[in-house]
């Protein structure tokens, strides 16, 4: 049977695609390698009971093309603290939104010394993004984020113990080499909302969007190994279409469609599952290495963070710690100096329970970022994160895009007419 349109690749961008041609009434064939829909958005369960999410990420309610798709109130959001703690080299400093974390008012007033101007540098830079449009953020000159923080003013002490190790595990990449324009996105979206996890996983998010679907339309461990303007071949078999989404992730896209791939930014995450106990003071914040635990490199541990104490569901009667270094290591990688010093007690009877080392985490988002990258690509569409940005938010705004365009294509419309917005159920 020929569809309107098939998709190649279920992760959030494939499966924003999907939601998107079928609202509008178009019939789709989504075709996913792995046996289950989510690509980089996943989550194991551990016999302990305990969610491990691949990677440790999180979901900002404040994402706008995702809070506009996403049923927030069924996902259970249970988010974190406006706050981090930072392992320096002369102890562990804490930092909090003075409204969400009162006891924490004196701490945070008293920034790493020599650093007071550094610190309101940053809280006036990033307030400023705050209610700039994303399409201003996107067009305007870009620099990398240390060069836009430095001529900002943002430097010192507050800089490396603070600033640079938390855009670090954002990042994934710990000299800031990313372009200010994702550095802006990220911080509107920082003080927009408050990043969360969904109370049964990350998982919880593509699996929503899956569910919403027609049945049958999605093909599991079906990788697709050729693709041409009308037509996807998987499974030994060539399925008819009358346009093609191609939503993998950028290296698989260049092989399929020769499309330009963008490099990687890698990381490992282990899980550790301890006693419950109150690691930093029960509150969900980031524990970010300041340089307490080895210089800051594209081969160190980044951050750490009791997810059970935003999510007490990812670990029944338990501290969940989910704990990540830029790179690739080994599941045997001692820790537990580190994290000792990170939560100031000894964890030596903390159970390894999981361990995600992620060669292709996220696509560089380097200097020049074309934020809103073209939907069309030759005979085909392209959707991805790499598309737009290496974010939930990026890989759903880009599989609605190329849904947008092939339903232009499809109701030969020009690319000139109007956005494909609103137009509900323009085939049902
Ligand atoms: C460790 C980690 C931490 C992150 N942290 C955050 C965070 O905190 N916040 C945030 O917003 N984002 C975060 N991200 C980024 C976010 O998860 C990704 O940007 C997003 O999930 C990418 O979705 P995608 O659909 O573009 O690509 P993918 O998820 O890679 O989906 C591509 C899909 O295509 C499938 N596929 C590949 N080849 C074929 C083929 N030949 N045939 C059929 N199917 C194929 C794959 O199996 C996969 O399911 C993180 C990512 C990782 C890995």
């Amino acid at each position: 049977m020929k569809v309107d349109v098939a998709i190649v690749g279920a992760g959030l961008a494939g499966l924003a695609a999907a939601r998107q041609l079928s609202i509008h009434g178009f019939s789709i064939a989504l075709f996913e390698a792995d046996s289950r829909v989510g690509g980089r958005v996943q989550s194991d369960h551990h016999d302990s009971g305990a969610i491990m999410d691949r990677g440790f990420q999180l979901y900002n309610p404040a994402y706008p093309e995702a809070a506009r798709v996403l049923d927030h109130s069924a996902l259970d959001l249970r988010s974190f603290t406006s706050g981090l703690i930072s392992c320096t080299t002369h102890g562990n400093l804490r930092l909090a939104d003075p409204r969400k974390v009162p006891q924490w008012a004196p701490a945070s007033a008293l920034p790493p010394s020599g650093s007071l101007r550094s610190k309101l540098s940053f809280i006036r830079y990033a307030l400023e993004q705050r209610n700039r449009s994303a399409r201003t953020i996107a067009s305007q000159p870009e620099q990398s984020a240390a060069q836009a923080l430095s001529n900002a003013g943002v430097n010192g002490d507050f800089y490396r113990e603070i600033i640079q190790p938390f855009l670090a595990g954002v990042f994934l990449e710990s000299e800031l080499n990313t372009s200010s324009r994702f550095l802006d996105l990220i911080l509107k979206s920082f003080l927009r909302g408050s990043p969360s996890v969904p109370s049964r996983g990350m998982q919880t998010i593509p699996d929503q969007l899956a569910d919403a679907l027609p049945d049958g339309v999605i093909h599991l461990n079906t990788p697709v190994a050729a693709v041409t303007e009308d037509s996807v071949t998987a499974a030994g078999r060539n399925w008819q279409a009358q346009a093609v989404i191609v939503a993998v992730d950028s290296t698989t896209a260049h092989q399929l469609v020769g499309v330009q791939s963008a490099p990687w930014n890698s990381v490992t995450t282990w899980y550790h599952l301890a006693p419950r106990t109150e690691l930093t003071h029960g509150k969900p914040v980031l524990v970010v290495n300041g340089g307490g635990v080895g210089a800051l490199s594209d081969s160190s541990i980044i951050n750490s963070v009791v997810l059970t104490n935003a999510a007490p569901e990812y670990a029944p009667g338990h501290s969940l710690i989910s704990t990540s270094a830029i790179g690739i290591h080994p599941r045997d990688l001692p820790l537990h100096g580190a994290l000792t010093k990170m939560y100031e007690t000894n964890t030596s009877s903390w159970e390894l329970i999981g361990h995600y080392p992620i060669s292709h985490a996220l696509p560089a988002m380097s200097v020049p970022l074309t934020v809103e990258k073209p939907a069309r690509h030759g005979p085909v569409f392209l959707a991805g994160d790499y598309r737009a940005t290496s974010s939930i938010q990026g890989a759903m705004v880009s599989g609605r895009r190329a849904a947008d365009s092939a339903i232009r294509q499809l109701l030969e419309l020009s690319d000139t007419d109007t956005p494909f917005e609103g137009r509900e159920h323009v085939r049902a």
